[in-house]
């Protein structure tokens, strides 16, 4: 059945300006995120800006089991309201107070707090209140089996102050987003819609030394967007600039932005081609 449909790409090089292509171009992937939503259903994290709707997009009608990990003085902390009824057993970790709603930490201080505290845990820290652990990852040392342990191992494991990047760029949604905070993207946000060439979102690459915004060149959409702009071989994966870009060569043809691009191209980048060939 699928194998009798027309293939949509590459099409005729008349084809359009992507209607995408004015968000793409000024989007700004500088930013990064930080991912400190912890989702129990998949055993990860992300951020909501990447990720929204999380719970409703990628576990429909399922019971959302969501946390936002915040910082209480410097150290990673949950809600106990928030990670009641997750599956885990979390009896005897200490629970500390923070404006009025009670937290766990997720990992041990390490610094001892108070040296008048007279309460121990088994890994030596110091305890504000009466508790078996000081925290969740001293449980789960502790503690070695129970419901739900393997999702809470990746909890205590997980880096909440990863600053990350984005890697990609929804061509429906018009925004990045980075593929460690939204996995299956097209398939949890858009289900609806057919992608069998992945050619909905963009890959975002950044150049190892200049740190250049570039995308690959290969990809459903190449023909179309791609075609006639300057591609960059970085070992052995091609890129696309995606704002104009000195290639550093000397010889060559002229990009109508006055950068010397290599004989064959037009273009030093998708943004001069949109702004010399779509115009
Ligand atoms: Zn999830
Ligand atoms: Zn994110
Ligand atoms: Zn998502
Ligand atoms: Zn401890
Ligand atoms: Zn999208
Ligand atoms: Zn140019």
């Amino acid at each position: 059945m699928d194998d009798e449909q027309a293939p949509a790409y590459p099409l005729p090089p008349s084809a359009p300006r992507p209607t995408f292509l004015h968000s793409f171009l000024a989007h700004d992937f500088s930013g990064t995120c930080c991912p400190v939503i912890f989702c129990f259903l998949c055993a990860r994290s992300f951020c909501r800006s990447c990720c929204q709707g999380h719970s409703s997009k990628h576990h429909p009608g399922r019971r959302p089991s969501i946390v936002e990990v915040t910082q209480f003085r410097r150290d990673w902390v949950v809600s106990a309201e928030d990670v009641d009824g997750v599956g885990y057993n979390w009896n005897g970790i200490q629970r500390v107070k923070n404006h009025g709603k009670k937290v766990l930490y997720i990992r041990r201080l390490l610094v001892k707090p108070q040296h008048n505290m007279p309460l121990t845990c088994k890994c030596g820290d110091r305890m504000q209140c009466r508790a078996s652990f000081c925290c969740i990852g001293c449980r789960l040392n502790n503690v070695l089996s129970g419901q739900r342990r393997d999702v809470v191992a990746v909890l205590v494991a997980t880096n909440f102050s990863e600053a990350r990047l984005a890697n990609q760029f929804c061509t429906i949604c018009r925004k990045s987003f980075s593929s460690s905070c939204c996995t299956d993207h097209m398939g949890c946000h858009h289900p609806g819609i057919e992608d069998e060439n992945n050619e909905h979102v963009i890959g975002i690459e950044r150049h190892p030394v200049n740190g250049y915004i570039l995308t690959p060149r290969h990809g459903a959409l190449a023909d179309v967007i791609f075609d006639h702009i300057q591609t960059l071989d970085l070992e052995g994966q091609l890129l696309i600039a995606i704002h104009r870009y000195s290639h550093g060569i000397i010889q060559g043809t002229m990009c109508p932005c006055s950068r010397i691009i290599a004989l064959g191209f037009l273009y030093c980048s998708l943004e001069c081609k949109d702004n010399h060939f779509w115009n």
